[in-house]
């Protein structure tokens, strides 16, 4: 049953340009570099949302030429972006791009930045696309060559710490020459616009707010499954694993987002303390509450995939690529309600998703034989980002009054009849960082919350020298995640593409 297609008019997207800017990308010769953040900003600029006057400037320590960039750039953008860009749009667009040779850690190329963007009367952004490590050298530096003037802004990337004491020194680092008005802390997730959605279906309908509480929720789900291993990253990975990588901050942000109160406004700091006010509340986890597992080798296919140990290098690894943990939120609005979490990699499919489960209703007119029925609203975030409600029908037909659940499916695409614009989250992102909005950026207080939760989580289990679970590739995790739910009288929700 669709419910949209009529009733909704189309829609087209509406750009409105930012102000021009000066955007510094150090690690502009990067992986994240040429896969998000430059094909994003091509596609602000074929949007009209980038001015002509804006300038990119890479920033690396390879030795390039401004033509040699512009060559990166342009090579960037056919591989992730779009593989036949108009000329004159590409053209136009690497006119605004330049390169700067420069070493975070040294003093080459600093004079030569600060002359670029002296005096310019635009919004200066420094985008720390680069290892956590060189953080605090470019802010040092930014600041030594007088570039950290109170308008600019620095944005970094995750991972922010790798526990609660390296994000704390990371954060006085960067107090040091940043007040927080200018410091921008990604979590791609919540540039994603199913995310914001969230905020929106929940704060600007009324349907959903009054049953939004432990009265009539019976749990909530959160799933991110991936299909991939950790491919080429596997070293970096088995330092961090699924807790710090994943449940530290991208599924916590949308527990905050799921869970916190009505902002007053929506503005940055109103949503920022509702967040932080979540994460405070959160119960320890208990260790039977928490299941972590290593994908196996995938034996079978043409080309045999390795196991997790097999990816890393190391045989003895205790790092989870796949965790599933339940949690409460001691609060008047949650207190008794289960919030289960689980992301893993090698899953059976790419999907991501949240699921509010209802409770039944308290009494059924229609008798045993009609079973037990409850709502189920499902917020999926990629692929294919939308939000369903599973409502209980009569099934059609002359049988007698029997019941059925049907989801009202609102793809969201579909819905506003193709005209949307597909916005990817960093784009959407950088294009705050230059409005100077930082709601869907992490304050510096919600990251250190969210790593005293993680923090003695994490202990707990090296303590007692707990080792993953192996898991099947291809599955849906542990067998031991899904005694989690049946112990409750609860499943997961398939993972389905
Ligand atoms: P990467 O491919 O290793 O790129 C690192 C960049 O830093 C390169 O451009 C490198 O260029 C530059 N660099 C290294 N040392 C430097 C120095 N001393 N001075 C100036 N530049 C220096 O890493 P990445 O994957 O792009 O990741 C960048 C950051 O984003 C990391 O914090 C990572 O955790 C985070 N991140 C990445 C992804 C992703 O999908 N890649 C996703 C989420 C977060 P030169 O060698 O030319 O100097």
């Amino acid at each position: 049953m669709t419910v949209v297609q009529e009733a909704m008019p189309r829609m087209v997207s509406r750009v409105i340009p930012v102000d021009p800017f000066d955007l510094v990308i150090f690690g502009g010769t990067g992986d994240l570099a040429r896969r998000k953040i430059l094909p994003g900003l091509f596609r602000r600029y074929c949007a009209g949302q980038m001015p002509p006057t804006s300038r990119i400037i890479g920033a690396a320590r390879t030795d390039l030429d401004v033509a040699g960039y512009r060559q990166m750039v342009a090579e960037a953008i056919t591989e992730f972006s779009d593989p036949t860009p108009p000329t004159d749009k590409l053209d136009a667009f690497l006119a605004q791009v330049c390169y700067v040779a420069i070493d975070a850690k040294g003093e080459s190329g600093w004079a030569e930045l600060q002359q670029l963007t002296e005096g310019a009367d635009r919004v200066e952004a420094y985008y720390f696309s680069v290892a956590p490590t060189l953080f605090g050298d470019l802010a040092e530096r930014l600041q030594l060559w007088g570039m950290a003037g109170d308008e600019a802004r620095i944005v970094v990337e995750k991972p922010f710490g790798r526990d609660l004491a390296t994000a704390k020194a990371l954060n006085g680092t960067l107090a040091k020459y940043f007040n927080e008005k200018q410091i921008y802390r990604i979590d791609h997730y919540l540039g994603k616009e199913t995310v914001q959605n969230l905020m929106a279906v929940r704060f600007g309908n009324m349907l959903f707010e009054p049953l939004w509480n432990a009265q009539y929720v019976d749990h909530i789900q959160i799933t991110v499954a991936e299909t991939v291993g950790v491919g080429g990253r596997g070293e970096y990975y088995d330092k961090s694993g699924a807790m710090r990588d994943m449940v530290q901050n991208h599924l916590m942000q949308l527990l905050c987002l799921i869970a916190m109160e009505p902002p007053a406004r929506f503005d940055p700091d109103a949503v920022r303390d509702e967040k932080l006010k979540v994460i405070r509340a959160l119960d320890p986890v208990l260790p039977h509450h928490i299941m972590r597992g290593q994908y196996a080798a995938e034996i079978g296919n043409e080309v045999q995939q390795p196991s997790y140990r097999e990816a890393v290098g190391d045989p003895r690894s205790k790092t989870e690529s796949f965790i599933a943990l339940k949690t409460h939120i001691s609060n008047w609005r949650w207190a008794g309600t289960p919030f289960y979490m689980r992301t893993g990699k090698r899953m059976s499919a790419r999907s991501s998703e949240i699921t509010v489960v209802f409770k039944e209703t308290p009494h059924s007119i229609f008798g045993e034989e009609a079973g037990k029925h409850r709502n189920v609203l499902s917020i999926r975030l990629q692929p294919n980002e939308g939000i369903t409600l599973g409502v209980t029908i009569k099934e059609p037909g002359p049988g007698g009054m029997r019941l059925i659940d049907v989801p009202l499916d609102m793809s969201f695409a579909e819905a506003l009849g193709g005209d949307i614009e597909q916005v990817d989250a960093y784009e959407r992102l950088i294009m705050d960082v230059i409005r100077g909005n930082q709601t869907l950026f992490m304050r510096g207080d919600e990251v250190e919350a969210a790593w005293a939760w993680t923090d003695p989580i994490i202990h707990g289990w090296e303590a007692r020298g707990e080792v993953p679970k192996p898991y099947d590739s291809g599955s849906d995790g542990t067998t031991d995640s899904h005694e989690l739910m049946r112990r409750d009288g609860r499943k997961w929700r398939e993972v389905k593409p």
